[in-house]
């Protein structure tokens, strides 16, 4: 089966019982602002072509973001400050999203996460990363022909990323290599397929872009060298 298949059952999983009721909590009890929403309130499985050759990889969806609109990375402020990057680039037909029938659309890109619920204080704990691995590993074989590039947004994000390149035939370096902004990995495999080029970058978190940690220059730049590492 492809990528359809396997977002078909994963929005049916629900092996970590804290996250299912999370994510279903929040869809009950609501935002304000969200009154009339449904939330998905389901795993959240990634979004963008099924050849992509880049993948941007989070952490987990937000409770009141891709938990309620069912779409990676929508729904919130860091969302929309990094579809805007990706608009700037080309990678994207719009620098956000509004609502499900928005005609947003992603070129070469996917973006997606290795846990794919919304987890309390968007901490998953140990545990729920490891349950979860086996979804991502899946998600990157299949992606793994046209696959040359991968953004981990995030220290955590990284950190739970290099394992599951592992799992997919992937050899790390010792000692696992550091997050930074920036940082580069190029990974070998697996077998005689071409490495892969991992970079990292600051997670576009509020914490990260009120502060200025992370500015939208920053991560233009950062998507840019991606998109040409992947000969987008
Ligand atoms: Fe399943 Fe992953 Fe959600 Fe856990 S976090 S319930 S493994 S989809």
């Amino acid at each position: 089966g492809g990528l359809d298949e396997l977002d078909a059952h994963l929005i049916r999983c629900r092996a970590c019982p804290r996250l299912v009721a999370w994510r279903e909590e929040a869809g009950r009890t609501r935002r304000a602002a969200f009154r009339d929403w449904q939330y998905w309130a389901k795993p959240v499985p990634g979004f963008g072509p099924p050849d992509a050759a880049l993948a941007v990889i989070g952490l987990a969806p937000a409770a009141h973001g891709a938990n309620r609109t069912g779409r990676m990375f929508t729904g919130d402020a860091s969302g929309d400050f990094l579809f805007a990057a990706l608009h700037a680039v080309g990678l994207a037909s719009r620098p956000g999203a509004t609502h499900r029938g928005d005609g947003l659309e992603l070129y070469g890109v996917r973006i997606t996460a290795p846990v794919h619920c919304a987890p309390p204080q968007n901490k998953p704990t140990p545990d729920e990363r490891t349950t979860c691995r086996p979804w991502l590993a899946k998600e990157l074989e299949l992606l793994a022909p046209s696959l040359k590039a991968v953004v981990a947004l995030g220290a955590f994000g990284w950190q739970t990323l290099l394992p599951v390149l592992q799992d997919t035939g992937r050899p790390l370096p010792r000692p696992r290599p550091a997050f930074a902004h920036g940082a580069h990995l190029v990974l070998p495999g697996p077998g005689d397929g071409p490495p892969l080029h991992v970079l990292g970058s600051y997670h576009p978190s509020q914490r990260n872009t009120f502060t200025g940690r992370l500015t939208s220059a920053m991560l233009i730049d950062l998507l840019t060298r991606a998109a040409s590492l992947a000969g987008l």
